[in-house]
C-alpha cells in the first residue's frame, strides 16, 4: 500500500539496469512532504498531483462513496450484527477486490494493454511448487479473498457496530467539522504509513517472519493480487491501523476509504508497473518501486514513502548501487 514520488521517469543508465526491466529514476525522489526546511509549493504540488490526489484520494473516496451509498445497510442494521449481515459485506468486499485487482490483472497480465511499457520486473508470474496449486495466481487469489477479504469485512463490521452503538466517538457530521472531514482523507494515508512501517518491522521479527510474513514474501515478482496475499496474522496486524477509528471521530466514508487503501491500494502498489498509461502519459499512478525493492533486496524499505521512517531508521534503499551494496553489507553482517 505505497507509492512512489515519481510521476514519470526515464530510465537511467545505471548498474541498477540488471535487476530491472525499468526503474524511476535514481537516486528514487523523496517526498517532498517531510523535508527540511520546508518547502510548501512543493508540498501542495504534490498533494494535488496525480500521485497522492489522483492515485489515492480520488479513486478509493469513489469506492467508498459508492460502498458507503449504494451498498451499505443503513446503519441502524448494525446494531446488532448477524451471519447474514457479515456475509452480504463480504460477498460485496470480494466483487470489490475481483474487479479492481482482477481488473488490473486483465489489463496489464492477460490482455497486455501496456505491454512491458514501465513494467519494473519482466519475469512471468511464477508458476512454483512453493505456490498453492504451484501456481502464484490462485495461490494470491486464494490468500486474498479467503482471508484478506475476510478480515477487511470483520473490521469493517467491528467499526460500524461500534459506532451504530454509540461506543465510538463516530459518527463524525460533514456539517460541523468540513474542513476536519476533507482533511482526515489526506492524514489517513500518513498516518497508515506510519503503522505499516513499525507493523512490517515487527512482521520481520523472526519468530513472526516464519509464522506470517513469508507467505507474502514469496513473492519476488509482484502482481495486482500479490498485494493483500499474506497469511491471516499479518491480515490482523496489517489491518489494525483501522482501530484508530474507535478513538478518532470518523464518518463511515473515513473507514471505507482507510479500508480500501489498505486492501484496494495494496493491488495497486504491487502491480509490478509504475503507471497505466495512454499515448505515453501516466494517467493513473499504480506501483510502488519503493515497495518493489523491499520485495526483491528484503531487508530494506519497510515503509513506503509518504513518510521517511525509512531514512529515519536507516533502512532505507533508494535503488542505487550503493544502497543495494549498504543493504546486503548489513545483511551479511548480522546473519
Ligand atoms: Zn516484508
Ligand atoms: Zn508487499
Amino acid at each position: 500500500m505505497d507509492h512512489d514520488a515519481s510521476d514519470s521517469g526515464s530510465p537511467e543508465t545505471t548498474r541498477a539496469n540488471r535487476f530491472w526491466a525499468w526503474h524511476p529514476p535514481l537516486p528514487l525522489q523523496r517526498i517532498p512532504v517531510f523535508m527540511w526546511p520546508p518547502n510548501f509549493s512543493a508540498m501542495v504540488r504534490y498533494l494535488l498531483g496525480g500521485t497522492f490526489l489522483g492515485g489515492i484520494i480520488v479513486p478509493f473516496v469513489i469506492t467508498a462513496a459508492i460502498v458507503w451509498f449504494w451498498t451499505t445497510p443503513p446503519i441502524t442494521r448494525f446494531i446488532t450484527v448477524d451471519g447474514s449481515l457479515v456475509i452480504q459485506l463480504w460477498i460485496r468486499n470480494v466483487g470489490l477486490m475481483t474487479l479492481f485487482a482482477g481488473g488490473l490483472h486483465l489489463f496489464f497480465y492477460v490482455a497486455r494493454l501496456q505491454g512491458d511499457d514501465r513494467r519494473f520486473d519482466t519475469r512471468d508470474i511464477r508458476i512454483n511448487r512453493r505456490f498453492l496449486a504451484g501456481r502464484q495466481l490462485i495461490d494470491n487469489m486464494f490468500w486474498t479473498l479467503a482471508s484478506g477479504v475476510t478480515v477487511w469485512t470483520l473490521y469493517e463490521t467491528f467499526l460500524f457496530w461500534g459506532i451504530a452503538n454509540g461506543y465510538f466517538p463516530g459518527f463524525m457530521n460533514w456539517h460541523e467539522h468540513p474542513v476536519l472531514f476533507v482533511a482526515m482523507f489526506v492524514l489517513i494515508p500518513f498516518f497508515t504509513s506510519m503503522h505499516f512501517y513499525f507493523v512490517h518491522r515487527l512482521l520481520h521479527w523472526p519468530p513472526l517472519y516464519r509464522v506470517a510474513h513469508a507467505l507474502h514474501h514469496r513473492n519476488d515478482n509482484l502482481g495486482p493480487w500479490s498485494g493483500l496475499s499474506m497469511h491471516p496474522v499479518e491480515h490482523l496486524i496489517y489491518l489494525s491501523s483501522i482501530l484508530v477509528h474507535t478513538v478518532v471521530l470518523s464518518h463511515p466514508l473515513h473507514i471505507l476509504f482507510h479500508l480500501h487503501w489498505n486492501t484496494l491500494g495494496a493491488a495497486s502498489s504491487h502491480a509490478g508497473f509504475e503507471a497505466i498509461r495512454i499515448r505515453g502519459r501516466n494517467v493513473f499512478a499504480l506501483g510502488s518501486f519503493h515497495h518493489q525493492l523491499h520485495h526483491r533486496f528484503f531487508n530494506c524499505n519497510y515503509g513506503n514513502p509518504f513518510m521517511p521512517w525509512d531514512r529515519w531508521l536507516n533502512t532505507d534503499n533508494d535503488g542505487t548501487d550503493e544502497s543495494i551494496a549498504r543493504m546486503r553489507a548489513r545483511t551479511s553482517t548480522s546473519s
